[in-house]
């Protein structure tokens, strides 16, 4: 099976599970507390149903969050009843009902949402566990930290916090600004004397900061990545491989790819790769980034296509194997997405399903 789908273009995703395994381990142990893993966009691509089922039955993780409904049923059905489930983002009305049925741990935002879910629950005569998230400087969701937990408990008294959290804005950029959401969200924990679960930190908030809280929430760093230059043993997760399907011989003048970006300023050879902007390689690391050709480095020339692009073959022998790694350990998501002018997440989470994924273990 494992060889047909290689085959099919030929490039694949080896996604390294061990690895992940072990991130998971580091990500606990630095967190001092169990973690809620963070498989949203489909595990930062790397295939949630096989990230979460490997973390489940290898490394006994039981909290899961993804940012979407369908998400998140996709994950309950394929795991079963083990496991909590939660949802980051906004759950729609039209929702509620399924959401209910698959036991998916709504983020309760505002008065709004906890309104039409506690109406909703009591029409039926039920009660849900909910996240309840509280805005201490990222701006985006959730209470301010002035809000009356003790008027919340009373108007929703079909709805069970079973987990409070907040999220960080800059633990890879900004210290103090850190440490003032830190304490923010301890003294809104105090204050209200909260009992349930907590927590607050995401990747670089557990690789920089002591966890005040009984969870925290890894992303990134499960796959591999982390921002803000701190120093944590992680092992990469996901490389991606293909091959070149074909060699053209250049006469210098000749031009390669669409409205002809790249001229051979001499007689060269150079290989097509059957990756694309469509896969998720971006375009704008047109005659930009480049590749490893047998452990070559050859420069990517002309325009990126949707499906393919071309590569400089200088350097390499031609009647040699001609594996191609897009990205891995000589090239990885943090190099190409400085070269693109954007970050690791962004990479990683733009590689398409049309990239078969290759599970090792
Ligand atoms: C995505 C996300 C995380 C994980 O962030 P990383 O930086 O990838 O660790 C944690 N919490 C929330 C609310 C998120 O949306």
């Amino acid at each position: 099976m494992n060889s047909k789908l290689k085959a099919l273009r030929p490039t694949y995703a080896e996604i390294d599970l061990r690895a992940f395994g072990k991130n998971i381990e580091t990500a606990r142990e630095l967190s001092g507390t169990d973690i809620i893993a963070i498989v949203k966009a489909d595990a930062y691509s790397h295939g949630e149903l096989e990230m979460c089922g490997y973390a489940y039955q290898k490394h006994n993780c039981t909290k899961f969050a993804v940012a979407t409904i369908l998400e998140a049923i996709i994950l309950r059905e394929h795991l079963g009843e083990g496991v909590s489930i939660f949802v980051l983002g906004y759950i729609d009305e039209t929702f509620y009902e399924e959401a209910y049925e698959h036991n998916i741990i709504f983020t309760i935002n505002d008065n709004d949402t906890a309104t039409k879910y506690n109406e909703f629950l009591q029409r039926k005569n039920l009660h849900a566990n909910v996240t309840v998230k509280i805005n201490t400087g990222m701006n985006r969701l959730g209470f301010r930290t002035d809000m009356s937990w003790y008027e919340f408990s009373s108007a929703y008294p079909a709805l069970r916090p079973i987990h409070i959290m907040s999220h960080l804005s800059s633990a890879d950029t900004d210290r103090e600004y850190t440490y003032n959401q830190i304490e923010e969200f301890h003294n809104f924990i105090a204050k209200n004397k909260i009992r349930c679960h907590t927590s607050l930190l995401n990747s670089s908030g557990i690789a920089g900061y002591e966890n005040k809280f009984s969870l925290t929430r890894p992303g990134i760093m499960l796959y591999g990545y982390l921002d803000g230059g701190y120093d944590v043993k992680l092992e990469k997760v996901m490389r991606i491989y293909s091959r070149i399907v074909q060699i053209q011989y250049l006469r210098k003048g000749d031009a390669v790819s669409y409205s002809r970006k790249f001229h051979a300023d001499r007689n060269m050879a150079i290989g097509v790769v059957p990756i694309g902007y469509a896969d998720g390689y971006p375009r704008c690391l047109s005659n930009k980034s480049h590749v490893f050709v047998d452990g070559i480095k050859c420069p990517v020339i002309g325009n990126v296509c949707m499906d393919m692009m071309m590569v400089d073959l200088t350097g390499v022998n031609l009647n040699g194997s001609l594996k191609v790694e897009v990205l891995g350990d000589s090239i990885d998501a943090d190099e190409l997405a400085e070269m693109a002018g954007t970050i690791s997440y962004e990479i990683l989470t733009g590689i398409q399903n049309r990239i078969p994924r290759i599970y090792i273990d």
